[in-house]
Formats: structure tokens, sequence, C-alpha cells
């Protein structure tokens, strides 16, 4: 088991938002979490990377037999999780190239390894690179500024692909994307599926989902998982909305 998560109560200001998540995904496979807006899907992703914003107040979260919820936001970086934003940031006067190979570094370091050569390096950021179709010429800019909205999103996964996260959180990197760039988004996440890392798509619709093949999907509903099923519950739930789901919680 690659992720558990057990009874997860967590909330801002006071106010509980997840009510009790129970969720476990096995190394290898690519769950998505869907749900109506306002449901507590980012919040969830924000408490998986250790956004201090928020409290969790009840439950457990085991990560590759480690307490998750014990580690700073920069430790669950490095032991491999990874969350590509709704609305990436921008990061004025910080390249894309300095930006990455402090990434890259700093997972080395926490392993014990040497920094990555500068050869070693530019190889890998073309490898990459070609992967989600990004321009050369945006290695040099400031990251995300003056990106297009399919720029920066394509940036996500790019990022992800350098740093072959062991568990990426995708929350709604599909929301505004035109078809291509859905396309090279997708393909993104596909190639960097292995047996031994797993991928969580947070997503309103299921579009996303045409390309990104789920084996588990979740419905995430008033903070709780409110029915789990396979990639035909994704299309269920595009021909019926959400609302049967509210209907039968509410
Ligand atoms: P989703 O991603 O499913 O749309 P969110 O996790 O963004 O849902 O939000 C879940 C609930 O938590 C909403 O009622 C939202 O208003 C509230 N919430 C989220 N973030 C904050 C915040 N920073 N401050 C106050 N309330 C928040
Ligand atoms: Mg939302
Ligand atoms: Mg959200």
């Amino acid at each position: 088991m690659l992720l558990e998560i057990n009874n997860l109560h967590a909330g801002i200001d006071g106010k509980e938002i997840l009510r009790g998540i129970d969720l476990r995904v096995n190394a290898g496979e690519i769950h998505a979490i869907m749900g109506p807006n306002g449901s507590g899907k980012s919040t969830l992703s924000s408490v998986l990377v250790g956004n201090p914003a928020f409290e969790v107040t009840q439950g457990s979260v085991t990560f590759q037999g480690k307490d998750l919820l014990e580690l700073a936001p920069e430790e669950r970086s490095c032991e491999g999780i990874f969350l590509s934003f709704q609305y990436p940031v921008e990061i004025p006067g910080v390249s894309m190239v300095n930006f990455m190979r402090a990434a890259v570094n700093a997972r080395r370091e926490y392993r014990g390894e040497e920094p990555v050569s500068a050869t070693d390096f530019l190889k890998l950021m073309r490898e990459k690179r070609e992967i989600v179709e990004l321009d050369n010429r945006l290695m040099n800019r400031s990251v995300n500024e003056g990106f297009s909205g399919g720029e920066k999103k394509r940036n996500e996964i790019f990022q992800m692909a350098m740093l072959e996260p062991t568990l990426a959180i995708l929350d709604e990197t599909d929301s505004g994307l035109d078809i291509d760039a859905l396309r090279i988004v997708a393909k993104g996440v596909n190639l960097l599926r292995r047996p031994d890392n797993a991928t969580i798509v947070i997503t309103h619709y299921q579009r996303l989902l045409d390309y990104i093949k789920p084996d588990v999907v979740h419905v995430l509903y008033h903070g709780r998982i409110v029915k789990t099923g396979g990639p035909e519950l994704a299309l269920e739930l595009e021909k019926k909305g959400y609302d049967w789901i509210k209907e039968q919680n509410d």
C-alpha cells in the first residue's frame, strides 16, 4: 500500500471541511477523485502536501509506511509527493532552469546523493520538456511569468516529469485546457506511469478521464468519499451529474 488515509478530519479557522476521509491507493494505480465544487477536493490535496493553512483534527495518513502528517511540506516533497495546482503560481525572478535544478538537487540531497551534473541536468530537462512540448525559451524565463494558461499547465506536468514523484496529485489540472493541451497533459501522466508510483487525478469533469484511464474512481461530497467504483462511475456522473449523489447524502 502506497497511501493509506483513515478517518481524516481537517479544516480551516475552526471550520471542518474534511469529515472522515478513507482512501487507499496501491502502487501502480491511477485514482480519480471527482465531486461537486466545494466538496473538499482541493482541501484534501492541500492537507496531503502539508499546507499549513489547514489543520488536521483527527485521523491518520500513512505514505510508504511513514506517518505523513509528522513530516514538513519539504520532507513530503522529498519523499516523493507532488501536487500540481489548479492555479499554478508565478515566481518572479526565479528562472525555470534554476528552480528545477534546486528542486531536483533538494531531492538528491535528501537521499544522500550528489548534486546532478550540468550535462545530466540539461539532458533531463530536454527529455522531459519534449514530453509536454514545452518551448525551450521558457526555461530561461521566470517560473510561470507570462506563460499562457496552457503553458502553465504543461509546465506543471513538466515539473512532475522532472521530479518523478511516487505519488502525483493533479488538482483540476484539466480546468480551462483546450483539447490539445489536455492531450499533452494526459500523455505526460500516462508516460510517467510505473508499477511503483501512483497518481490521483482530481477533476470535476469526466473529459480528462477519456485520456487518462483511472483504475478507481471516487466521489467526494461534503468532506467524505461517498462512492467508489471503476471507470464506469465517471461516465455515470458525466451522464447524470451530481444531483443524485447530493440527494443520497444530504
Ligand atoms: P473543491 O476543491 O472540491 O471545490 P475546496 O476544498 O476548495 O473544494 O473547498 C471545500 C470547502 O472549504 C468550501 O466550502 C470552501 O469554501 C472551504 N474552503 C476552502 N479553502 C478555504 C479557505 N482557505 N478558507 C476558508 N474556507 C475554505
Ligand atoms: Mg473548486
Ligand atoms: Mg478545488
